[in-house]
């Protein structure tokens, strides 16, 4: 990497964009940090002196591996998978992986970036990672699976550590695919120790953990409202997606008083006007976790409700807008739309759901916007603390679980304002409060370690 004066946001990415050809979303993950923190590095030149950002900005390795794996049909299959481990400076790497078919290096790069600051943001001693592999696991059989998470571990062991890289689910990783990963990696290991979170409760797993991400999300957005005396109470809310995190969220929003209203797949959304309640929550947990089935089957069951098919959540007025699915699930048009049909909050679940030109708009309206770093961050939180308790032997109570959520996404919320805080505006602006705040930790770590 050339020696190069930090000058502006363009100059940054026409270098950074050079050195990482055919990376999108990694652009673009950097692109919106990069506005966020270049002009707070060009007040605080010793940052820049040490080429911090540029260094930030390249994982310390990415490990790439072939995996071979036999179908039911006894046929050899092959998957490619990998390991981004971005950033250790605060801790050991952490951060889930991921199976689905649209897997690039491009998108776990985008994914360990991003980790590397929400973990900073949960206050607790976890660097940035991501890993994953292009496998499809719908329509496989649970052998299928089985056989292709053993492969897997196979060769990630040797990778991985309670001390050096604590993987975790994401899109297509639930405690099925964590199971097997884990039962793999004790087998060749010969250790129990918690180098996995998500893990089942008989196992070492921690309370709360499947329920974090969704909780923790709908926590941050009653912190945003309570800012100015509101409450996410009496709000309908619309939420795409309907795995793991769009259910949680779901649940915890319907528990505080709101009224949610959508859930989606990759097929398309269900509205259902009368509100999706405790019943109907429990039916689509069974649908997806248990059936695999489609969300489309909602409404046979459920006659009020509509299905689009191909359709995305966002044109139907909400209060609130939960994007809960996949990265770039919330375009430039959609997010305008939702700011005309009235929404006071999008709160992110899922990672980088918002197009760069939906996250302008959301910041300039003023709205309470909150970005994934920071609103999806409760996941990764409780996983932090699952790793406590492995360490300590010992299991915490579910209530005890959840004040320590709570009381981390208040102070991620915090964090936040403080760093998000706009001279002449009434409004926080949380993308730039969480991108500072988060760097800050990592960027003070790294200097402290020189040239390293
Ligand atoms: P799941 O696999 O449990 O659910 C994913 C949901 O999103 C499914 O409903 C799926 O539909 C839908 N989806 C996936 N890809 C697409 C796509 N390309 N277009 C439309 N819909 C899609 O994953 P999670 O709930 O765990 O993760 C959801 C998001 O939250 C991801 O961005 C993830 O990175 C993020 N996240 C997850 C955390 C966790 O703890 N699990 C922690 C922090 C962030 P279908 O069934 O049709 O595939």
């Amino acid at each position: 990497m050339e020696y190069q004066e930090l000058q502006n946001v363009d100059s940054f990415m026409a270098g950074l964009i050079k050195r990482n050809p055919g990376e999108p979303e990694f652009h673009q993950a950097v692109r919106e940090f990069a506005e966020s923190v270049i002009p707070f590095l060009v007040e605080h030149p010793k940052y820049q002196q040490a080429q911090i950002l540029e260094r930030m900005t390249e994982p310390d390795r990415i490990v790439i591996f072939r995996v071979t794996w036999e179908d039911d049909q006894q046929r050899i299959r092959a998957n490619r998978a990998w390991r981004v481990q971005f950033n250790n400076s605060i801790g050991p790497y952490k951060g889930g992986m991921r199976f689905h078919t649209s897997v690039t290096q491009s998108v776990l790069k985008f994914l360990g970036f991003e980790q590397t600051f929400k973990n900073s943001l949960t206050g607790l001693p976890m660097g940035g990672a991501k890993g994953g592999s292009n496998f499809n696991p719908k329509g496989k059989s649970d052998a299928e699976v089985m056989r292709f998470c053993q492969s897997l571990m196979t060769e990630l062991h040797r990778h991985i550590g309670e001390d050096t890289d604590v993987p975790a689910g994401d899109i297509g990783v639930g405690a099925r695919e964590i199971s097997y990963l884990f039962g793999q990696y004790k087998r060749l290991e010969n250790r129990f120790v918690g180098t996995l979170t998500g893990k089942g409760l008989a196992f070492g797993g921690s309370l709360i953990r499947t329920e974090a991400t969704g909780y923790g999300c709908v926590y941050f957005c009653e912190n945003m409202f309570n800012r100015s005396g509101d409450s996410i109470k009496g709000k309908t809310v619309s939420i795409s997606g309907s795995g793991n995190v769009a259910i949680y969220a779901a649940e915890k929003a319907l528990e505080l008083g709101a009224q949610v209203v959508t859930f989606s797949d990759s097929s398309g959304f269900i509205h259902d006007p009368d509100g999706i309640d405790a019943e109907k929550i429990a039916f689509v947990k069974d649908l997806k976790e248990v059936k695999r089935g489609r969300i489309s089957e909602y409404t046979e069951k459920y006659k009020a409700a509509t299905f689009h098919e191909g359709k995305r959540p966002w044109s139907v007025p909400v209060d609130v807008a939960m994007p809960c699915a996949t990265q770039n699930e919330l375009s430039g048009e959609e997010a305008r739309l939702l700011l005309a049909n009235g929404v006071k909050s999008v709160c992110e679940g899922a990672n980088m759901p918002t197009e760069l030109e939906g996250v302008h708009a959301f910041v300039e309206s003023g709205i309470l916007y909150a970005p994934s770093k920071a609103a999806n961050a409760g996941g990764v939180a409780v996983s932090g603390l699952e790793q406590s308790q492995n360490a300590l032997r010992l299991s915490w109570s579910r209530e005890e679980v959840d004040e320590r959520l709570q009381a981390i996404m208040r102070d991620i919320h915090t964090q936040c304002v403080t760093y998000g805080n706009q001279p002449k505006s009434e409004t926080i602006n949380y993308v730039n409060g969480a991108n500072i705040a988060g760097f800050f930790k990592v960027a003070e770590a790294m200097l402290a370690y020189g040239a390293v």
